[in-house]
């Protein structure tokens, strides 16, 4: 099929994200993608600057991660879960309880993000239920944050930001507190923490847990906040038998410099999700990882099992693959990666400062921040960075990248250029 009969089939039958199922903003057929670049129908390539959405981070058709699917592929490609097991599963797990803060200990696969955050609070629920305890059942979750689309990860997003104030009346009302206010590294202050410490003493009682996206806030506003108040949030979910999740979907596998963002604070949260970079975005799958404990009280209950269970399950293919992708990640020097990365954001970000409708810059590990004073027109903005070989998705008032790790420093400061320019085109309306 040609490129333009391609576009018109899609234009006439499918809904991208976020958007009209007629949309007048024609998605970009990509042919093929190599190392960090998309090559479009047209044959132009261009930088891929999201990861496909933070998941790509060894760049695209990697010899090794293809080879991992193919030899998977050859012995099968999936066989239900239930009472079946399989060793990319098992060697999955391992890993990932391995890699993981100290506490977690049992691995429950599920197809995505946002299923991974269902299955979680589903947990959560469930533990207390095998307690007596089924009036802790709410969520205390912060403003700003984001955690998927379905229904009970939607109930945890900012009600505003989050994307989903349209469902507001059939959701879930769950609590919500401050955004931290203090960034990465700003200096402590004990105040920043209070609004959290007044929701937790007045409301634990009917609380089954605190989520939240451990030091950086994405889709709610691309936040970077400091250990301290992550640290200080644990202590006073301990102190007040209320568990801990930490999202780590977007900042796992070592994004934020660090393999799991919570190690900036050294905590072990009750309950981890995991998903985007774990196929080295190869294909969809996520995990929700919870201690010893959580996992006996919930089997000690009434139902005396998780009652989740997803048709594909632990599918060999995505296991296979993700066992490659981690094992390609531990067996390189990532951590200098990052800090390399980092390091151009560092270096390059302050320039955006001169320009007009730049208000603020911010980078941590491989995420590199330009917030604009108004949010920017987003087709607007693609043409002119597409025009000149780069691939980027902002939204609202944020333009931000989070390369592949692989990106040399050469298409890192092209893409910083690129941006540059086309954020340099924008008027002040
Ligand atoms: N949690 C966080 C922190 C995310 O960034 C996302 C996806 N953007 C999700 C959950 C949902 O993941 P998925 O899109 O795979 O359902």
């Amino acid at each position: 099929m040609n490129a333009t009969d391609l576009i018109q089939l899609d234009q006439q039958h499918i809904w991208h994200p976020y958007s009209q199922v007629n949309s007048p903003n024609r998605p970009l057929a990509v042919k093929r993608a190599q190392g960090v670049h998309l090559e479009l129908a047209d044959g132009s390539q261009l930088i891929d600057g999201m990861s496909s959405w933070w998941s790509a981070i060894h760049g695209y058709n990697h010899p090794e991660l293809n080879h991992a699917v193919q030899r998977q592929l050859e012995n099968m490609a999936h066989v239900m879960f239930g009472g079946l097991t399989h060793a990319p599963a098992v060697e999955l797990a391992a890993r990932l309880v391995e890699l993981s803060p100290a506490a977690l200990n049992k691995v429950f696969f599920c197809d995505s993000g946002s299923v991974a955050v269902e299955v979680a609070m589903k947990m959560a629920i469930q533990y207390w239920q095998s307690q007596s305890q089924g009036e802790k059942h709410r969520f205390l979750s912060l403003l700003r944050g984001y955690h998927g689309d379905t229904f009970a990860a939607m109930s945890v997003c900012d009600p505003v930001t989050g994307m989903h104030h349209m469902f507001s009346e059939v959701l879930t009302q769950q609590l919500f507190t401050e955004a931290p206010r203090c960034g990465f590294d700003q200096a402590w202050q004990q105040e920043f923490i209070t609004d959290f410490q007044q929701h937790i003493e007045q409301h634990h009682a009917c609380l089954a847990a605190v989520i939240l996206e451990p030091i950086v806030q994405g889709t709610g506003g691309m936040r970077m906040y400091s250990p301290q108040f992550l640290r200080q949030v644990k202590q006073l979910c301990e102190k007040h038998n209320v568990l801990l999740i930490a999202d780590e979907i977007a900042t796992g596998f070592g994004r934020t410099g660090k393999m799991f963002a919570c190690e900036h604070a050294a905590i072990s949260p009750d309950i981890l999700c995991l998903g985007k970079a774990l196929t080295g975005g190869y294909m969809s799958l996520a995990a929700t990882l919870c201690t010893d404990q959580v996992a006996e009280v919930i089997c000690s209950g009434e139902a005396g099992v998780f009652m989740h269970g997803p048709t594909f399950m632990g599918n060999p293919l995505a296991c296979a693959v993700a066992n490659k992708s981690i094992e390609l990640l531990t067996h390189s020097q990532w951590q200098d990666n990052i800090r390399r990365i980092e390091g151009v954001f560092k270096q390059r970000l302050p320039e955006f400062l001169n320009l007009e409708a730049v208000a603020e810059v911010r980078c941590l590990g491989a995420i590199g921040v330009v917030e604009l004073k108004q949010a920017v027109n987003i087709p607007q903005f693609q043409q002119t960075i597409v025009k000149r070989g780069l691939w980027l998705r902002p939204f609202g008032k944020l333009v931000y990248s989070m390369p592949p790790y692989i990106i040399s420093d050469l298409q890192l400061n092209t893409l910083l250029d690129i941006t540059y320019h086309a954020v340099s085109c924008i008027k002040e309306s």
